[in-house]
């Protein structure tokens, strides 16, 4: 993991460049919380930043790092005068804590998110929003398998999509400030549905971490037949695949207990698959194996000469 340095108490705004909000509020600062914070103050996309988190310690390394100017415990007091709110928390922690600082959101404040599903958002959190907030659910599809607010650095997001996804009827200048944020940060934005943008995100993100848990638990139950052989000969496949498995546990728990109606539509197509090579398998089928790995190979080349890998 990088180390990180705090950062320099002055606020680094380019000169001549507005920020783009007043106080930007983060619920939660962890990996995703931190990158923003670091990069909306390298860039002085903000006035000031504030934050809320759950535990002393994390409250303390956001200010003792430089990437707030105030922590709080109370999510109500942490929204007071902020115009931009983002919760950046787990998702199965949002509703809890927007039923405590819904009331307390200012006139005409932006409320926003960062987290992997979407529909969750519009559902849980929408009607409890006073009629003058603007609600702008958003992803930034950017990570890493750190966790907490050591682990974010500025660059994260750069070259990366970041999708919004506003419910219908949105305040479309709202909506504009959200992206513009995000662009600032480097992304490249993308708008959609939230629950078209759910299924999206079951099968290039959700299955695959579901897959990556799994397997690293196969073979460690299988540990007993193989001894340390596991840990001591890991090669390529396997270590991949740990890497991807040592997400955080809280985070994905509430992943696929959110966007569930989606993640098991997809783990179905992917078991119809998987019986399909387990076939060619069984029955010596080379040549079908072959044409199946040269298609998979093939999208590798893709996402190369599309930079997202
Ligand atoms: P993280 O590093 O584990 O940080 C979570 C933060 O939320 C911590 O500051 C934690 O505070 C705080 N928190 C948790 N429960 C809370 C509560 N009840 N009240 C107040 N604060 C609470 O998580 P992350 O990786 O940044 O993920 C945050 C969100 O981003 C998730 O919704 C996730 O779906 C989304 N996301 C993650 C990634 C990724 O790769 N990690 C990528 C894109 C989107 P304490 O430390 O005090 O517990």
């Amino acid at each position: 993991m990088p180390s990180f340095r705090p950062l320099p108490s002055s606020w680094g705004r380019p000169v001549g460049a507005e920020p783009l909000f007043e106080r930007i509020a983060l619920i939660g600062i962890g990996l995703i919380g931190s990158s923003l914070a670091r990069r909306v103050k390298r860039d002085g996309l903000a006035r000031s930043i504030v934050c809320c988190a759950r535990s002393e310690r994390t409250r303390r390394a956001a200010v003792e790092l430089g990437l707030v100017e105030r922590s709080f415990a109370d999510p109500a007091e942490a929204v007071a005068g902020a115009d931009l709110v983002v919760l950046c928390t787990p998702l199965g922690a949002y509703r809890a804590l927007a039923e405590v600082f819904a009331p307390r959101l200012e006139r005409g404040a932006i409320l926003s998110d960062v987290g992997s599903a979407k529909a969750i958002v519009l559902r849980e959190i929408g009607p409890l929003l006073p009629a003058h907030v603007h609600l702008v659910p958003g992803h930034p599809v950017a990570g890493t398998e750190y966790s907490g607010p050591e682990s974010g650095f500025a660059e994260l997001f750069d070259g990366r999509w970041c999708i919004l996804t506003p419910p219908a009827g949105a305040d479309e200048a709202a909506v504009a400030k959200v992206a513009e944020l995000w662009k600032r940060c480097g992304m490249m934005i993308e708008r959609m549905e939230a629950k078209h943008h759910d299924i999206v995100l079951a099968v290039i993100s959700h299955l695959p971490h579901l897959i990556a848990y799994c397997i690293v638990g196969t073979v460690t139950n299988l540990e007993e037949l193989t001894s340390s052989e596991v840990i001591k000969f890991a090669a390529g496949g396997f270590r991949d695949f740990t890497r991807i498995a040592a997400s955080d546990p809280v985070m994905w728990r509430d992943v696929f207990l959110t966007n569930r109606e989606a993640v098991l539509e997809m783990l179905g197509h992917f078991t119809e698959d998987l019986t399909a090579l387990q076939r060619m398998v069984r029955f010596g089928q080379g040549d079908k194996l072959e044409e199946w790995f040269t298609r998979t190979r093939a999208v590798r080349r893709s996402l190369i000469e599309a930079r997202q890998a």
